[in-house]
């Protein structure tokens, strides 16, 4: 008998089944373990570890599930692969958005060159966890009159999206006696293709239409604003190095051409992201190396044409997306009319990205193990669902798992960005998930 066929004769033993009524039931004993693609945390005698601790004691410690872990060292890893990658000149941002958590805040504040944020919210956390304002950005479509208060005070780089806002920045920065500091966010005439959400080119509510720019730029020189840049975010969740690249060279064309018209040179060009992560099957990881060469060269190209330029780039999902967990326990165990259903004590309301609710056309599944059994041989095809009272509710969809029980811990692999904070957490009225940094 062959080493998989007897782990897996053990396992049914295990459950209390003949390999004859586990067949019957849809058992299937593999002969490999399922490859789920990730392989960022290592597994110790079938506990996946986070941050090194295996997972039984992580849930123990943390006192609860659901919740999400986010491990230390991946996400250092993936700031310093990024730095040995890309050009020195060019600034890291992280734009917070992606993962909120203070704790990953501050270690992030205290990793990459700024951070970007989207709220007065957003900008409070980024204080706290001690980014310099300096080095603080803060872009959005709708700022309201207090945030551009909050933001002429803390002294961070306001990406302005309309008249409006230059209108009260201006209002602001003179009531408070303080320089306002000043860059153009600016929507594009192109887009950047093949990404998951497209946020520049058409009709958007994010930035200024080039066109309207030209006039906006008078605008700050006649209100006497300081003026420090532009930023250009065209979209998120790409993983075709080709397009990033082509969006990256034509985004440093245009603010080449619209800095003819500003009052002051360009100091800060925030060329945006859009670096994407592989979550389904098929997925491949992005090639950063043309990237980095394409920067490389525009970093080249910026010395002559915008000598005082720092180019920038923002990542969110990049940075923290593969370095987090959700772990979820199950706590009933269903079979109907042939099918399994694992039902767990989280789902949706902390995961939304996970059910598939979250911008996504077609649903397709996370990566998902058991986390206490990530090696088990024995397999079954199971539902994985969470407690609300909605179909929506799905964390796998017909998946080959390791044949779980009550007690154990479902993992929902690449669940560090669009988390926690991006889910319905009241909906229904279930208990919030926690969160840890190993
Ligand atoms: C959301 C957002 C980001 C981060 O996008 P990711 O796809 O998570 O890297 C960066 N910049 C701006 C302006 C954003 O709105």
């Amino acid at each position: 008998m062959s080493l998989s066929a007897e782990l897996g004769q053990w396992h049914l033993q295990g459950l209390g089944l003949s390999p004859d009524a586990a067949l019957a039931s849809g058992l299937k004993a593999m002969t490999m373990p399922m490859h789920t693609g990730m392989d960022q945390f290592a597994v110790h005698g079938g506990q996946l570890a986070v941050g090194g601790v295996p997972l039984n004691l992580l849930a123990a410690r943390v006192g609860q599930t659901p919740f999400y872990a986010y491990d230390r060292a991946l996400l250092r890893q993936r700031v310093a692969q990024l730095r040995q990658q890309l050009p020195a000149t060019v600034k890291l941002h992280y734009a917070m958005k992606a993962n909120p958590m203070p704790a990953v805040v501050g270690l992030m504040a205290g990793l990459v060159d700024g951070i970007d944020v989207a709220s007065g919210g957003e900008l409070q956390v980024a204080l706290d966890a001690g980014a310099d304002p300096v080095e603080i950005s803060f872009a959005g479509p709708g700022k309201r009159d207090i945030e551009l208060r909050q933001a002429c005070a803390s002294g961070v780089l306001v990406n302005v999206e309309s008249g409006r806002e230059l209108e009260l920045l201006a209002r602001e920065s003179q009531n408070l006696g303080r320089p306002a500091r000043v860059a153009l966010r600016v929507n594009p005439d192109f887009e950047l293709k093949g990404s998951g959400m497209k946020m520049g080119g058409g009709p958007k509510p994010f930035g200024i239409d080039v066109e309207q720019v030209p006039g906006m730029l008078a605008r700050i020189a006649a209100l006497g604003l300081g003026f420090e840049g532009f930023h250009l975010f065209a979209g998120s969740q790409n993983l075709n190095a080709e397009a990033i690249c082509e969006a990256q060279v034509k985004c440093y064309q245009l603010a080449l051409r619209l800095a003819r018209d500003a009052p002051a040179p360009v100091r800060s060009l925030n060329l945006g992201g859009g670096f994407g992560i592989p979550y389904f099957p098929g997925d491949r990881r992005l090639d950063l190396a043309p990237i980095a060469d394409n920067l490389a060269r525009l970093c080249e190209r910026a010395r002559n044409e915008l000598p005082l330029a720092r180019l920038v780039i923002e990542l969110g999902r990049y940075l923290v997306g593969e370095a987090g967990v959700y772990v979820t326990r199950v706590i009933d165990r269903k079979l109907s009319r042939g099918q399994v259903f694992l039902v767990c004590d989280g789902g949706l309301h902390h995961h939304l990205a996970a059910s598939g609710n979250f911008g996504q056309v077609l649903r397709k599944n996370y990566p998902v193990t058991i986390g206490n059994k990530a090696d088990d041989l024995l397999r079954e095809t199971v539902s994985v669902v969470g407690p609300l009272c909605t179909p929506l509710d799905l964390l796998a969809d017909r998946m080959s798992l390791p044949v779980a029980e009550v007690g154990d811990l479902v993992v929902v692999y690449q669940s560090g960005a669009y988390g926690a904070s991006a889910s319905p957490q009241t909906f229904l009225g279930h208990p919030r998930c926690a969160e840890v940094l190993v």
